[in-house]
């Protein structure tokens, strides 16, 4: 692995900065401004992404602030401009979905994917600019998904991996009838700089009891088991070295302005006195495709590919992880070329010892 791609597996796109909710562990800074993209843009970044969908599966991914926000005619005029092949995805807080929007995912075939932390007493984060709890919109809203017969992924996140938790939360998103889950340790960054460090032994067994309530039930893709066990199987058969892939996913972000972060979303929208504002172009004066065959110019991706290098060399997990992410790397370390983060030590290190753990607790008496 050396370097960015050419080609994205995937398009990030900011329809509009604003989130009609105000949750406590939110990064984006801009979410209370509604500052919203243009046609003009997606038409640039169309202009990228259709010859890539036609040469393979490509997926863009409408993130916000809250993506609903922008609402449907705005939504649909962005989407227009690309190819039918284009997967589309969306990532919502599900507060704002009724019957039209179920009707809008439907025509669009597009995919949905709800953020929600787990039972109600476990939201107590998420609330509107008021303090008014979310919990019951977002229920709502996934009600109106399941009443239109729409699959839907779950997002959530966790900041008390203590024991029981992970059960909960697993037994929580059978109920709720989701296909997909994915699993977030809080993380610092952005706008949220609160502690995400954990009792390392309390993270391991979070991890190991949500493989434990999966493997009892696994109606459910759990995104970060299966990622474990995939690599696991790997070792096992010696193909672990195949399993990163040769340069990293820049996986853009363009921004409501049209300008494009690679690497992390979380990074869209903040400026530092040493790297500038973490852009590597604006599509609306260079096509997409030219600003990532040069993205690994930018200052801060530089010293980025060179922690990934201090991690290749440095760390035991790096086959599972490849190197972590970006943005948690500036927001605990302040820079790009450190290695270890409270983020990559609950979410890849602690990970991986849970499934171990998982694994030795139950195997036979005589293996
Ligand atoms: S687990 Fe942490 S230190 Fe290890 S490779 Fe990943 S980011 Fe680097």
């Amino acid at each position: 692995m050396r370097g960015l791609a050419a080609v994205p597996s995937y398009v990030v796109m900011q329809p509009t900065t604003l989130c009609n909710l105000d949750c406590a562990y939110c990064y984006l800074p801009l979410r209370a401004a509604d500052r919203r993209m243009s046609v003009a843009v997606a038409e640039a970044v169309a202009a990228s992404v259709n010859p890539w969908a036609a040469a393979g599966r490509f997926s863009v991914v409408w993130h916000g602030g809250e993506p609903l926000a922008a609402g449907r005619e705005q939504l649909a005029a962005l989407m227009a401009p690309f190819a039918a092949d284009v997967e589309h995805h969306v990532q919502t807080n599900a507060t704002l979905v009724d019957d039209a929007w179920c009707e809008f995912f439907a025509a669009q075939r597009m995919r949905v994917s709800v953020s929600v932390d787990g039972p109600r007493e476990r939201n107590g984060d998420r609330t509107d600019r008021a303090g008014r709890p979310a919990y019951d919109r977002i229920v709502r809203g996934v009600a109106a998904l399941r009443r239109h017969g729409l699959p839907f992924s779950a997002l959530a996140v966790v900041n008390d991996p203590s024991p029981g938790r992970a059960t909960e939360l697993y037994d929580y998103c059978l109920d709720l009838g989701c296909e997909v889950l994915g699993v977030n340790i809080e993380e610092t960054e952005g706008v949220n700089r609160r502690d995400n460090s954990h009792d390392a032994a309390a993270v391991t067994g979070f991890w190991a009891e949500l493989v434990s309530a999966w493997r009892r039930d696994p109606r459910i893709h759990l995104r970060e088991v299966e990622w474990s066990l995939r690599y696991a199987a790997a070792v096992l058969d010696g193909t672990a070295d195949d399993l990163l892939p040769r340069r990293l996913d820049p996986i853009p972000t363009v921004a409501y302005d049209g300008s494009v972060v690679v690497l992390s979303p979380e990074l869209a929208g903040f400026s530092d006195p040493r790297y500038g504002d973490f852009t590597s172009g604006n599509v609306l004066t260079r096509p997409l495709a030219a600003i990532l065959a040069d993205a690994d110019r930018t200052a801060w991706v530089g010293e980025f590919i060179s922690g990934v290098e201090a991690c290749r060399s440095s760390c035991p997990y790096f086959g599972f992880c490849g190197g972590g992410h970006a943005a948690n790397r500036y927001f605990e370390l302040g820079r790009f070329d450190g290695t270890e983060t409270e983020h990559c030590r609950n979410s890849k290190i602690r990970l991986l010892e849970g499934v171990l753990e998982h694994a030795r607790d139950h195997q036979s008496p005589g293996a």
